[in-house]
């Protein structure tokens, strides 16, 4: 059975379409991308899932539950993480205080010296254990993804929303993030993700959406899909 279903997904942005019509499923444990030229509607999708946006037609059931109607406190609390193209971590506070906060989402909240335990353990996972104290503004770039992503982890998601985590790092960075990615997937965990980087989503994708102008222009293995020439068309936009 599918873990995500989404029938005739719209939304518009006054005249604009930017979800036409969109119809796909995820099943546990695999990882699928969503890709895209610029402006093809996969943040807007993402934004969707998570409940940061109503659509106007369509439905989106998670695990059995109708969530299109649902805010984003409850979408989190039923098990659906995720990041964001610009990474947002609590600046002031530090790395294991901003996954202490990811944790305050699920429905068995931790506390005190379970909570900071259990934040040191996420950390080191995401290989951070080193940083736990320091602020999440003192960080390099990649490690405030690193730290987006355990507090991500700390709700104990069933599935993973990662929009563009990859987004910007370079090579030995890159490679790194793809064994993150590629061990969350050996635990089992269920990944939507929106990227750009090719090599990424070979070495990530079971499967890949592609979208077009709001509506889905290909789905099927990632070799297939990315082979095809009305996808690589879509891309560079000939
Ligand atoms: P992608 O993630 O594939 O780059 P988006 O989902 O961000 O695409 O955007 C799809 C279309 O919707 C674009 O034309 C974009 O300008 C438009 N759009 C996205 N968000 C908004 C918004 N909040 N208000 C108006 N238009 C938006």
């Amino acid at each position: 059975m599918s873990m995500l279903k989404i029938k005739g997904l719209q939304k518009s942005f006054g005249g604009l379409r930017a979800v036409d019509g969109l119809d796909f499923e995820v099943s546990r444990g695999e990882v699928v991308g969503l890709l895209g030229p610029n402006g093809s509607g996969k943040t807007t999708a993402m934004n969707l899932i998570s409940g940061a946006l109503r659509p106007n037609a369509g439905e989106i059931i998670f695990d059995s539950h109708r969530i299109d109607c649902l805010p984003p406190h409850r979408i989190a609390r039923l098990g659906v993480a995720r990041t964001f193209q610009l990474v947002k971590v609590l600046g002031s506070m530090s790395c294991s205080e901003n996954v202490q906060a990811g944790m305050a989402f699920r429905p068995q909240h931790a506390f005190g010296a379970a909570a900071r335990e259990e934040a040191l353990m996420l950390l080191e996972r995401v290989g951070l254990r080193h940083r736990a104290h320091v602020a999440a503004s003192d960080l390099t770039y990649i490690d405030q993804k690193r730290l987006e992503l355990a507090r991500a982890l700390a709700l104990r998601p069933q599935l993973l929303l990662l929009d563009e985590w990859l987004a910007g790092l370079n090579p030995s960075e890159l490679r790194e993030g793809i064994a993150l990615i590629l061990d969350l997937r050996a635990q089992g965990l269920t990944v939507v993700l929106v990227e750009h980087v090719m090599d990424a989503v070979r070495a990530l994708c079971d499967r890949c959406i592609v979208m077009s102008a709001g509506i889905k222009l290909a789905e099927g293995k990632t070799n297939a899909v990315l082979a095809r020439e009305d996808v690589i068309t879509a891309y560079l936009g000939v």
